[in-house]
This record gives C-alpha cells, structure tokens and sequence, in this order.
C-alpha cells in the first residue's frame, strides 16, 4: 500500500494537508520534530478516518536527515504515492541580527532537505501508475523581501526548482506542483519573529490553513506546475511582475523594518 508523506504535520499548513488525504483515505507518514503534535495527529487521524498511520520525529536542519527519512520508510516498507515537502519557517528582520548557523539551518530546511527528499524518492514514485510531489512555496518567492531576504530567496529557490523538475518529469506518472501560499494563520509569524506590523498586515488578509490545504491538494492531483492560493496573494503576485522592482520591493519590505 503507497503512503502520503507529509513534513511538518505537526501543526500548521502540513498538518491540514494531512487532515485533508486523511479524508480522501490516504494513508500518512507525518515527519516534524513535536513528538507529541505527531503521535496526537496520528492517532487522531487513524481514528477519524480509518487509515493507517505512522510518524518519525527528526530535525530536517540535520545533515543526513532526508537520508534518516528515506531509511525509515525502507526499514518500515512503506512506499510512497506522495512526497509533500511542506517543512519550512522564515526567520524576519535584519539579515545580520541572526547568527550564520541560525540562517543555514533555514535553508537546509527549506531547501536542501526538500531536495534531498525528491531525490532519494522519485525512483519509488516512478513506480507507481501516478504520483504526485508538492512542494510548498511562498508569495515571498515572487520578489526579494528585505527583512526575510533569505526566506524569500529559499522560496523563490523552492518554486524555480519544482517547474524545471515539473517539466523534466512531465511524460512520466510522477508531476510536482508548487503551492505558494500568502499569509496563513498558523505558527509561521512567532517562529520568523515577525514584529507587530507584519504580524498586523498578517490577521487582515490571513488564510485558513483549512483553505490553504484544500487549493494545495487539488492543485496536485490536477498535475499543476504551480499556484497561488487566494485571490489576494494572485493579484500580488501579478503587481510584482507589472511594477518597478525597487518599488515592489520597499513595499514588500515596509512591514519587516
Ligand atoms: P508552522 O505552523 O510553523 O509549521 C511549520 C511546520 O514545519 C511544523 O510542523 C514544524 O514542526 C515543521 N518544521 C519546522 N522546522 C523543522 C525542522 N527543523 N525539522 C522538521 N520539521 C520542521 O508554519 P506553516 O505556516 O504551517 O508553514 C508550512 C509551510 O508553509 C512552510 O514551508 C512555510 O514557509 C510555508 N508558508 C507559510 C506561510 C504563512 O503565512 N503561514 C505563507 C507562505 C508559505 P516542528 O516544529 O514540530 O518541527
């Protein structure tokens, strides 16, 4: 039987994507490093759905992490239909503010683990008459944002990657899609430390993760390249790519100062 594995089910938008295949009956491997979150959300899935469920508490910062994952599920003989690439936090305000090894486990987060993954998986998702990667971008992946530069450049490198590797891939079962959402209301504004302003800007034009999940699913098993949920963050994305960069930029930037 093929799983549906989802990094950072422990809360959030990972957690309402689990919730959401749990009730298209897919069974899950959840991966975040809350042993309790994971062991609650298993069970409680297991049980309002009827599917089978697993979890496996590691840090996707480490080196040799996506490897860890890999090994799991080969020691566990669970093979999987789905790799959801969720797992990923921004860290706000000055570049400088933060120590070097704080922004290098960002991007081996949000970047390398998620590259990892696809890598050591996309033999087994081959292997099944259909199969799906979703990857979770950002709003932020479509400009450069001061006060989470290196957040936006992890996401602009998350949504780059996913379309080259959607049109690589595109004539065999396996499609990826990438799932850029803009302000969701889940646990992202305290882990990035974002000051009061963002956090302000945030609760106007915030998403459920509920929401968020729901587009991101269908958007994957459409087979799409990419998408932008709610029709706010769409019409961001199209003034980012109609007006002056500089201009876009301080915008964008005016809420993390
Ligand atoms: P969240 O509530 O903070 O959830 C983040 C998830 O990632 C948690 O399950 C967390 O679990 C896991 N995670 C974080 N660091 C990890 C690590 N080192 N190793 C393993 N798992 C880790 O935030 P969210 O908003 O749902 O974020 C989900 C994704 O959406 C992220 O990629 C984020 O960049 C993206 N996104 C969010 C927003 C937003 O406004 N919320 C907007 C655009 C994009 P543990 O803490 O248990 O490890």
């Amino acid at each position: 039987m093929a799983y549906a594995l989802i990094t950072g089910a422990s809360r959030g938008i990972g957690l309402a994507i689990a919730t959401e295949l749990a009730r298209q009956k897919f069974d899950l491997l959840l991966v975040a490093r809350s042993v309790s979150s994971l062991q609650q959300a298993a069970q409680q899935l297991a049980k309002d759905y009827g599917i089978k469920t697993d979890f496996l508490a590691i840090d996707l910062a480490e080196t040799g992490a996506a490897q860890q994952v890999y090994d799991w599920c080969s020691q566990k003989k669970y093979s999987l239909q789905i790799l959801v690439n969720n797992a990923g936090y921004g860290l706000s305000g000055p570049f400088e503010k933060h120590a070097l090894a704080e922004h290098i486990d960002m991007m081996q987060v949000n970047m390398t683990a998620l590259v990892e993954l696809s890598y050591l998986f996309l033999p087994q998702l081959r292997q099944q008459s259909k199969a799906y990667i979703l990857n979770i971008g950002s709003s932020a992946a479509y400009q450069a944002v001061p006060g989470l530069s290196l957040y936006s450049a992890s996401k602009a490198f998350v949504l780059q990657f996913s379309r080259g590797l959607h049109q690589e891939i595109r004539k065999s079962s396996v499609s990826v899609t990438c799932v850029c959402p803009g302000s969701t209301d889940t646990n992202f504004v305290d882990r990035a430390q974002i000051g009061e302003k963002g956090r302000k800007a945030a609760e106007k034009v915030n998403m459920t993760p509920q929401d968020v999940a729901k587009q991101a699913v269908d958007a994957m098993f459409a087979r799409k390249a990419e998408v932008v949920t709610g029709l706010l963050n769409k019409a961001g994305k199209f003034m980012a790519w109609l007006l002056p960069k500089g201009l876009v930029e301080k915008t964008a930037g005016s809420i993390y100062d």
